[in-house]
């Protein structure tokens, strides 16, 4: 399985990755070259990626998650972004409450 990234998962991805430092640059230029690969099984909106390594190069070396931030809306669901050898593999989405949440929330809502 492999599919192009959804409108909202990209945005997400961009505004969590925003910013001028070396990591956040290099990660954001893998975006276009990111494929889903994987879903969470519990339904929420969380996707497994795949980087084409032969397009982009890593990022500089990072902690994981990469970047991660809360939600004003829903105010009880936070996002993570991971890596793994310096390249964009998981975009999380977790909620404080039991119901998954199946789409991604407008980026405006982010609170990094
Ligand atoms: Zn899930």
């Amino acid at each position: 399985m492999a599919e192009p990234l959804s409108t909202d998962a990209t945005a997400t991805l961009s505004a969590l990755l925003a910013g001028p430092d070396p990591v956040s640059s290099a990660l954001r230029a893998q975006i276009p070259y990111a494929r889903v690969t994987g879903r969470c099984g519990c339904g929420c909106a969380t996707v497994d990626l795949t980087v084409d390594r032969a397009a982009v190069p890593p990022a500089p070396e990072h902690g994981n998650p990469a970047a991660d931030a809360w939600y004003a809306v829903p105010d009880d669901a936070g996002v993570m972004v991971f890596t793994e050898d310096g390249y964009i593999s998981l975009l999380e989405i977790y909620s404080a409450s039991s119901e998954p949440i199946t789409a991604w929330p407008k980026p405006r809502f982010l609170m990094r």
